[in-house]
């Protein structure tokens, strides 16, 4: 079992560099105890970086998936480099920040998004994909002709006045007796969920979600909207990062 480590509270998503315990090496991969890498899921990206024995020469980590209860690190290098990983040992691992980051802002942004088309049209957000420094959503419905401008307003004002993204985990029994009401997303919670990892944009928004977020709208920087796809059962909308890499500001 691995301890997704950066799911813990906002500041465990700005962690760019950690040291875990090798627990198991299935072909190719290493399991550890805990990670900051996030795995693939819920329309993020998996993070990439090194892994190595501290102070030695890193493997490249080019892919990271959950398996069960684990998450898996795939990694590549030299044979010699490969060989360092034994079960027990302890590793340092890095990420790629600057993709991590992005995936930061594009999330929230897309968090943010999918609030404003909910307060617009009533609209929810079936499912979301980040991809390079570019998020889509897709929508339960069709966007009414001449909201585009209004929502480019609504984000352009929302970016100009930043809003904390706070973080709760909320007994799965209470959220259900109590769930959000206004949730932008359709997305079910898969059972086992619990304790419910709540991601809240202040004035905004209110979302179970297991993804990275930044600590504040205000990092997220200025995005372009694309005009609406039509997609198999409503539109497709997207935005992209006008500035794909940003410095991190301080906390
Ligand atoms: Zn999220």
């Amino acid at each position: 079992m691995t301890e997704l480590a950066f799911l813990v509270d906002p500041a465990a998503a700005y962690v760019r560099m950690f040291r875990g315990r090798v627990t198991a090496l299935p072909p190719g991969g290493v399991v550890l105890d805990r990670t900051f890498f996030y795995p693939t899921g819920g329309g993020q990206p998996n993070d990439r970086g090194t892994l190595g024995p501290p102070g030695e020469e890193p493997a490249e980590v080019v892919d990271v998936t959950k398996s069960g209860a684990s998450v898996v690190h795939r990694i590549r290098g030299p044979p010699n480099v490969l060989r360092r990983f034994s079960v027990g040992a302890e590793v340092e691992g890095t990420l790629d920040w600057d993709r991590r980051y992005r995936h930061m802002r594009l999330h929230t942004g897309q968090h943010l998004l999918s609030a404003r088309i909910f307060a617009r049209t009533g609209l929810r957000t079936r499912k979301a994909q980040l991809a390079g420094s570019a998020a889509t959503l897709d929508l339960e419905g069709s966007l009414p002709s001449g909201v585009l401008p209004l929502l480019a307003m609504d984000l352009a004002e929302a970016l100009a006045h930043p809003h904390p993204v706070t973080l709760r985990h909320v007994p799965r029994a209470e959220w259900d007796r109590n769930p959000f009401a206004a949730r932008s997303g359709l997305v079910p919670l898969p059972a086992q969920v619990d304790p419910v990892r709540v991601v809240e944009i202040e004035a905004s928004d209110v979302c179970p979600c297991g993804g990275t977020h930044l600590r504040s709208t205000r990092e997220i920087g200025r995005v372009n909207l694309r005009p609406p796809v039509p997609t198999n059962g409503g539109d497709r909308v997207g935005f992209s990062l006008e500035e794909p890499s940003l410095p991190t500001p301080p906390e």
